[in-house]
């Protein structure tokens, strides 16, 4: 019942990393076609399924439409890598603030690998700016990304702002070899 397979990187990573809990607030970047958000929302209790737990709340950004999705808010026909775009998701959540941001974006591939992977590089980067305006301190940031030669250049702008930075590489990616995930976490403002 996930829109898409995509939904079982995220709830493996979850399961071992335990990064969403009922109550959080979520913002999923490249969400379409809403896999990864119907894990969030899931996880977070968006929809309020369990009564028991605190309601969570879940956004997911794209440049493409979206379907509609019980407890997730959806910002289609938006470029996360835009400031204006980070305006726009700021508005909208509740407080102004997120506790985790999620990003399973990525670019048409040329097929030129290290050009893709340059591409994917600078999307990650613009999260650090998401971050900025929206990300709570002691938040938690997911990205995807290709590796190659530019992966140290996000990974030391990780290290600059988050306490712990980790490579995490799931199971169900294992087929797309170049595929893996940075999950940094305890997140601690510029000054
Ligand atoms: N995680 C999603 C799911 O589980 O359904 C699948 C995401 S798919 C692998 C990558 C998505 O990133 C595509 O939907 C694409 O439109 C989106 N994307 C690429 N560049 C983007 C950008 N600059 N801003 C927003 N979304 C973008």
């Amino acid at each position: 019942h996930y829109r898409c397979r995509s939904a079982f990187k995220l709830l493996e990573i979850d399961d071992k990393y335990r990064i969403l809990r009922p109550g959080l607030c979520v913002v999923d970047c490249g969400a379409a076609p809403g896999a990864w958000s119907q894990v969030a929302v899931q996880r977070v209790n968006a929809a309020g399924t369990n009564p028991e737990c605190p309601v969570g709340f879940v956004m997911g950004v794209d440049l493409l439409h979206f379907s509609p999705l019980e407890g997730a808010v959806f910002l289609s026909n938006a470029d996360v890598t835009d400031s204006s775009t980070h305006m726009k998701i700021k508005d909208r959540l509740p407080a102004g603030k997120a506790d985790v941001i999620l990003s399973d974006m990525a670019p048409n591939a040329c097929g030129i690998r290290d050009l893709d992977h340059q591409r994917l590089v600078s999307m990650c980067l613009s999260l650090l700016d998401l971050a900025q305006s929206i990300l709570s301190p002691g938040g938690t940031l997911l990205c995807k990304l290709w590796d190659g030669g530019k992966s140290s250049v996000l990974r030391n702008r990780l290290v600059q702002v988050f306490q712990d930075v980790k490579t995490v590489k799931p199971q169900a990616s294992r087929k797309e070899s170049a595929e893996t995930y940075f999950l940094a976490k305890s997140y601690q403002k510029e000054h």
